[in-house]
């Protein structure tokens, strides 16, 4: 849990430079006075708690959690592959407004702690929404950052986001620290449903576009393969999809698994090679169908589901 408020220990001048910062970024953008920056946020938002989180699957625990006395806004635009985003000078302004900054960690967003700076906000409280968990380590190096896909990750991150509302916003600690324990509940049955099916399948494989769902699949004990790496960067050479064929024939996949902002059509040449359909799983990465996430997640379980025992 490492749900501290930033620049707590930073010197004056540490804080006057970041201000001053923010101030030039504002001058760039068109606004003439630096008092903006200055602004109480919880006279903007109604004497609520403002929360910005990095993408869409925080943004829904983050509202999850937060109920009636938060209102979050996602810094990643829908659309956007959070493996590429760059964060813009706005992005600045809206944490040198917020109360709390919540991020995945695992390296995801390598910008977090470079923005959380630059926006020089004293009194935001960053989260790392992943601390605690037991990250899993790429064979090239690094770590998957993909930890919300997974239920129990799921679970270890709305904890976090919990933590850090009631840091900032004590007085409705109570009401975060229940509305976090019904949100985990609800993760909590959906995986009781799943993991006794999931373990009685005969297949213990998928095969996904983009490597996204080793956390998912160790929730099951189920192994993933994947056309694209875990970064989402770019296509397989033509040596890699021959093998993914040969995998895929070897272990009678019936099923290959597509992503809206991975390559999709990558799966779809897969899948014509092998004979198999090609299904929608949910990265959560943006928003998805209109679902929310716990409806994205049991969808995700269901194909999933679908896919081993066919
Ligand atoms: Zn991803």
């Amino acid at each position: 849990m490492k749900s501290d408020k930033n620049n707590k220990n930073a010197s004056g001048t540490a804080v006057r430079t970041s201000l001053l910062c923010v101030c030039a970024l504002l001058a760039t953008l068109g606004f003439t006075s630096c008092a903006k920056s200055g602004k109480s946020a919880v006279a903007e938002t109604g004497g609520k708690l403002k929360v910005s989180v990095t993408f869409n699957a925080l943004s829904e625990m983050a509202v999850a959690v937060g109920g009636e006395y938060a209102v979050v806004s996602a810094i990643i635009p829908d659309g956007t592959e959070p493996h590429d985003f760059e964060p813009k000078a706005k992005d600045m302004v809206a944490l040198s407004e917020a109360d709390v900054f919540v991020y995945n960690g695992l390296g995801l967003e390598s910008w977090a702690q470079r923005a959380v700076g630059a926006a020089g906000n004293a009194k935001l409280v960053s989260v790392d929404a992943s601390a605690g968990c037991a990250p899993i380590t790429l064979p090239g190096g690094g770590t998957d950052p993909h930890l919300w896909l997974s239920i129990k990750g799921a679970e270890i991150e709305t904890a976090n986001i919990a933590k850090g509302f009631a840091a900032a916003d004590p007085a409705h600690a109570e009401s975060y620290a229940k509305n976090a324990a019904s949100y985990i509940a609800e993760l909590e049955k959906l995986y009781d449903e799943y993991s006794g099916k999931i373990a009685s399948a005969p297949s213990k494989v998928i095969v996904t576009g983009h490597a996204a769902f080793a956390y998912f699949c160790g929730d099951f004990g189920i192994e993933q393969n994947s056309v694209e790496d875990v970064f989402a960067s770019g296509e397989p050479n033509p040596q890699q999809l021959a093998s993914l064929v040969d995998f895929a024939r070897a272990k009678k996949v019936k099923t290959i698994f597509a992503e809206e902002l991975a390559s999709p059509s990558v799966s779809r040449t897969l899948a014509d090679e092998v004979g198999a359909k090609v299904a929608t799983i949910y990265t959560m990465e943006g928003s998805e169908d209109g679902k929310s996430y716990i409806d994205r997640m049991r969808a995700n379980l269901e194909a999933v589901y679908a896919s081993l025992i066919e």
